[in-house]
């Protein structure tokens, strides 16, 4: 079976028709107005269903995208986190740079968590860039190994008025961004989460916690229309393993 669907826009919430339809979920009753288009997880390798699930719960238009043909009618695509040098050899092997550099110059937004955030940046220490979609520079694997992974919290006041749990896993770290690029989370050190009109990039993992802040943010930054105001309010009910239920695994 296909896997690839759009979110909620063909189901009985009726989103696809143009009518607000009633999105009933554990967090609230809200409104979703006809949306203009859906938001892709790039589905080559790194924690796709994570990504997808969050966009469920916001009731989000969302499909898997793995081929060109995949592209046409995105708004917003989530590069995942995974392994950034795997990626890129998947991307060339598929051939999928030029046809997100072209949809990213129609407008398309593109949101790289981590591993995706290496593959947008400018500059990558000691290694070559690879779409170079935002004036940073990152270092790969900048707090040591897998061992060194760690969780914190923090505000970020563009993103929401309440605290962030943030995850971050054989992280990079941003050390510098150009003047176009608005910083949203300074860290010690680094830059944490930042962005330019088109791109987010965040070096830690929000679709491994309940928080949908960001995921919210990346919405709103691709035009979409959310109702979802209490983006943390669904963290008792929420399981680190709920994506389960999107990931293909077989019997
Ligand atoms: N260390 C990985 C890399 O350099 C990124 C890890 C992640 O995405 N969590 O690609």
């Amino acid at each position: 079976r296909s896997d690839a669907r759009s979110g909620n826009q063909s189901d009985s919430a009726g989103t696809d028709s143009g009518q607000a339809g009633l999105v009933v979920n554990f967090m609230s009753v809200h409104l979703v107005k006809h949306q203009p288009g859906v938001i892709g997880v790039l589905d080559l390798q790194g924690g796709v269903h994570e990504h997808l699930e969050h966009l469920e719960r916001l009731g989000l238009p969302y499909k898997r995208v793995k081929q060109v043909s995949d592209f046409a009618d995105l708004i917003g695509l989530i590069i995942p986190g995974g392994e950034s040098t795997c990626l890129a050899r998947l991307l060339t092997i598929f051939d999928l740079k030029d046809v997100i550099l072209h949809h990213y110059h129609r407008g398309m937004k593109i949101w790289g968590t981590c591993a995706g955030a290496i593959l947008l940046a400018d500059k990558i220490v000691g290694d070559q860039s690879c779409l170079r979609l935002i004036d940073i520079a990152i270092e790969r694997n900048s707090f040591g190994s897998q061992l060194d992974s760690f969780t914190t919290e923090a505000r970020v006041p563009a993103v929401s008025d309440q605290t962030i749990p943030l995850i971050f896993i054989r992280a990079p770290k941003i050390l510098s961004a150009g003047k176009d690029v608005k910083v949203l989370l300074q860290m010690d050190d680094y830059i944490a989460a930042a962005e330019n009109d088109g791109i987010l990039v965040t070096v830690f993992h929000p679709e491994l916690t309940g928080c949908l802040a960001f995921h919210r943010y990346f919405g709103l930054k691709c035009g979409l229309d959310l109702a979802v105001e209490n983006v943390s309010a669904g963290n008792q009910d929420w399981k680190n393993v709920s994506w389960m239920k999107l990931a293909r695994i077989a019997s």
